[in-house]
C-alpha cells in the first residue's frame, strides 16, 4: 500500500525562500548542489524539500507558515526576517504571504493557494488523476505565531489574504507565552481568539506555553490544532515547554484536534548528538510518537506529520532514513508492523489533515 496521500501541517517555506533564495520548485538535491559552500546549509541544514520531492512522497498538501523571530530571539546576524514591534511583524509576514502569492499565481501546475473546500477539492482531484504524475502542491497558510496582527479587526484582512490557521505563540508574544518564556493568555490574547471565532479560524497551540493552551481550550469556540509538537511524555529531561503534555493532548482529542508531529531529532530523542548522533535516531523514534497519541486517545484520529523540515534544520537533524521528504512513507511499514491498519495509516499520513480541512474550510466556489 503506498497510494495515500501525505498531508505535511506545517513547512516555514516563505521564511526560506525570502532568507535563502530557496527555490522549491526544484529538488532538495538540485536546491542542495546550488547551495553547496553557502550560509544556508551552514545555519539552516540541507533542505529536505522540493517540489519534485513532494511529487515522489505524493505530499498533496502542506500548511505553509508565515513566520518570523522576534529580535531577542533572532536566529543569528545574518537572520533578516526579524522584528523589533508588531509593526515589523506585519511586514514580515505580508511579503511572506506575497511570496505565496507569487509562487501560486506564477506556477499553478506545481503549487496552488487552499482557502477554500473548493481549492481544496481541485487540488485533491490533481491527485487522483493516474494519468499524470506531475500534481499540484496545494499550500494551506498558516501565521505561526500572531505578532503581525496589529488589532483584533486585521483579522478580517488576513483572512481575506487567504490566512486560515492562526497559532498565537513562538517566543512569548503580547498575546500570550510560548517557547521558553511561559505564560497564559493576556487579555489581548482573549481579545484576538473572540475575532478569530468569527470566522472560523483554526486556533494552532504549538509553541503555546500549556497556560495559555489550555486557557485558550477553555474559551476558544472554534476548531484547534497542533500543527508541530510532539508528545513530552516520551521526551522526559528535555526541560522544554515545547512539548504536548497529556492532559494537553487529551483536551485536543476531545476537541477533536489533530496533532502533527514533528520529524527533528531534538524532538525525538533529546541528547541524540551525544548518544550515537543521526544514526542513532531511526524513524522508530517518530512512529512512537505518533503510536504514543493513538494510545493515549484511544484511536488513530488525532495525530497526522507536521514535520517543520527546514525549520532550523536539514538533513543533518532528521532520522538515519531520511534523505528528503519522500522518505516520511518509511513509516508505512513502521505503522503496519505494529498492527494499524491501512485505514488507520492512511488517516495518519494525511486523511486526519484532510478530514480537519474539510470541516474547517470555508465551502468557496
Ligand atoms: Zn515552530
Amino acid at each position: 500500500m503506498n497510494t495515500p496521500i501525505l498531508i505535511d501541517a506545517h513547512e516555514d517555506l516563505a521564511w526560506n525562500m525570502l532568507t535563502f533564495g530557496r527555490d522549491y520548485k526544484l529538488s532538495a538535491a538540485e536546491i542542495r548542489k546550488q547551495e553547496a559552500g553557502s550560509l544556508a546549509p551552514q545555519v539552516n541544514g540541507d533542505t529536505l524539500l522540493g517540489w519534485p520531492d513532494y511529487q515522489l512522497g505524493r505530499v498533496a498538501v502542506v500548511f505553509s507558515t508565515l513566520f518570523a523571530a522576534p529580535s531577542r530571539r533572532k536566529l543569528g546576524d545574518w537572520d533578516q526576517q526579524c522584528y523589533n514591534d508588531y509593526e515589523e511583524a506585519h511586514l514580515r509576514y505580508s511579503l511572506q504571504l506575497d511570496a505565496y502569492q507569487h509562487l501560486t499565481e506564477q506556477h499553478p501546475a506545481m503549487f496552488r493557494k487552499i482557502i477554500s473546500r473548493a481549492d481544496l477539492q481541485a487540488v485533491l482531484e490533481g491527485w487522483q488523476n493516474a494519468d499524470s504524475d506531475e500534481h499540484p502542491v496545494g499550500l494551506v497558510i498558516l501565521m505561526e505565531g500572531a505578532e503581525g496582527i496589529r488589532q483584533p479587526t486585521e483579522v478580517e484582512q488576513w483572512y481575506e489574504r487567504g490566512v486560515r490557521i492562526i497559532g498565537l505563540a513562538w517566543a512569548g508574544t503580547r498575546f500570550c507565552g510560548g517557547t521558553r518564556e511561559p505564560g497564559g493568555l493576556t487579555p489581548d490574547g482573549y481579545a484576538l481568539l473572540e475575532t478569530m471565532a468569527e470566522y472560523n479560524l483554526t486556533l494552532d497551540l504549538s509553541h503555546m506555553d500549556e497556560l495559555a493552551a489550555l486557557q485558550a481550550l477553555d474559551s476558544y469556540p472554534g476548531p484547534v490544532i497542533a500543527s508541530h509538537a510532539n508528545a513530552l511524555a516520551l521526551l522526559k529531561g528535555s526541560g522544554s515547554n515545547r512539548h504536548l503534555t497529556d492532559r494537553v493532548i487529551e483536551r485536543l482529542r476531545d476537541r477533536n484536534g489533530t496533532i502533527g508531529i514533528v520529524s527533528a531529532n531534538n524532538f525525538l530523542k533529546p541528547g541524540w548528538k551525544d548518544s550515537g548522533g543521526r544514526a542513532g535516531v531511526t524513524l522508530d523514534y517518530f512512529v512512537a510518537q505518533v503510536d504514543y497519541i493513538c494510545q493515549l486517545a484511544g484511536d488513530a484520529k488525532h495525530v497526522g506529520i507536521g514535520s517543520d523540515f527546514d525549520g532550523g534544520f536539514g538533513i543533518q537533524s532528521v532520522p538515519a532514513e531520511i534523505d528528503t521528504i519522500a522518505d516520511l512513507r518509511k513509516i508505512i511499514p513502521i505503522l503496519s508492523q505494529k498492527g494499524y491498519t491501512e485505514a488507520d495509516i492512511s488517516a495518519i499520513l494525511g486523511g486526519n489533515w484532510l478530514a480537519h480541512l474539510q470541516n474547517t474550510l470555508p465551502e468557496g466556489v
